[in-house]
């Protein structure tokens, strides 16, 4: 078998960035402003404030203009949703990211109502779910947006730095988990794509068995190296969406990735893997938003 690809998520998202930063360029002199982000965060939890800092930095890259609301945990429900119906009126703003999970005493579904769907840059409002799931063009959620660009990587033949988007048809896809955030969406994302989908989750019996027969794996669980080479069909590409940190306070996959590296044709590193791509399908949607407000084609 050939050699394996490692699809690094870190290079492709650069790439996809400097692209991006060139259309932003073009097209901010006519509209007469950047494109706009604003992120919202609560709290103190310092894994989604990592996140929003990589966020904000991937958004400058793009040569976006950002506008943040770093709030306290003990925000108040009134609060938030003056600062939400603040960037709903900004019209300097086109994407409003909510860094998930709130404080305990906010519940996330009816804040994430609140955000006008026209700046629903991470796809997560149920406006934009509904269009997912009857087929018709809105925001698609991040990290499956990110999964599905590796997976065109990973059939990149030709090496091209924007391969084109693969169609699935005749490819069995398994996807371990069914979140709403993740797993959901990546699976109904896949079957606009033409594949044969199967959802795996925690009441799945002997899931090996269904994973072993995919042609290419995702897994999004959050159980470190819940993959082993058991799971995988040789020649499967697979996508390890899962973070987990090791009792040494490393980062790895829900794949033993030196396990089964050898296996597969094309997989990914956690980190360096789906993580940035998650960052910048944020940055496609934001992009995508602005010029339906500007209508530039
Ligand atoms: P979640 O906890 O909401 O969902 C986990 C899913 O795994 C559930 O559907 C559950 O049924 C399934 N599951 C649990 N145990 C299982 C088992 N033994 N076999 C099969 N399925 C099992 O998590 P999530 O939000 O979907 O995130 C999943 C992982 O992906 C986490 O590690 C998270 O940190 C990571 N994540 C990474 C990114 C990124 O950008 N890289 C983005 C989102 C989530």
């Amino acid at each position: 078998m050939s050699a394996t690809k490692i699809l690094d998520g870190n290079k492709i998202s650069e790439q996809i960035a400097v692209r991006l930063r060139r259309k932003v360029e073009e097209v901010s002199a006519t509209v007469g402003r950047a494109p706009g982000l604003a992120v919202i965060l609560l709290g103190e939890n310092p894994a989604s404030r990592s996140y929003v800092k990589r966020k904000t930095k991937v958004a400058g890259k793009c040569g976006f203009k950002t506008f943040d609301a770093f709030m306290p945990a003990s925000c108040s429900a009134k609060e938030l949703t003056k600062i939400i119906e603040d960037f709903n009126n900004n019209q300097e703003v086109d994407g409003i990211l909510l860094q998930l999970p709130l404080p305990d005493h906010l519940e996330s579904d009816s804040f994430l109502m609140q955000l006008l769907p026209s700046k629903d840059a991470d796809g997560l409002h149920p406006q934009s779910q509904g269009k997912l799931i009857v087929g018709s063009p809105g925001f698609r959620p991040c990290t499956p947006l990110g999964v599905l660009t590796l997976i065109d990587f990973a059939f990149n033949s030709e090496n091209l730095e924007e391969p084109p988007q693969k169609d699935l048809s005749g490819k069995r896809v398994v996807v371990i988990g069914r979140s709403r955030l993740v797993g959901k969406p990546l699976a109904l994302m896949l079957l606009e794509r033409n594949a044969t989908v199967s959802v795996l989750h925690s009441r799945s019996p002997e899931p090996h068995l269904i994973a072993r027969e995919a042609d290419i794996l995702v897994a999004a669980v959050g159980k470190e190296h819940l993959v082993n080479k058991d799971w995988i069909k040789p020649g499967a590409v697979v996508i390890d969406v899962g973070i987990n940190r090791t009792t040494d306070g490393k980062l790895t996959g829900d794949v033993d990735f030196n396990g089964v590296k050898d296996l597969c044709s094309a997989i990914t590193p956690v980190p360096g893997g789906v993580g940035p791509m998650t960052v910048i399908s944020l940055m496609e949607n934001t992009f995508k938003s602005f010029c339906i407000t500007n209508e530039i084609s």
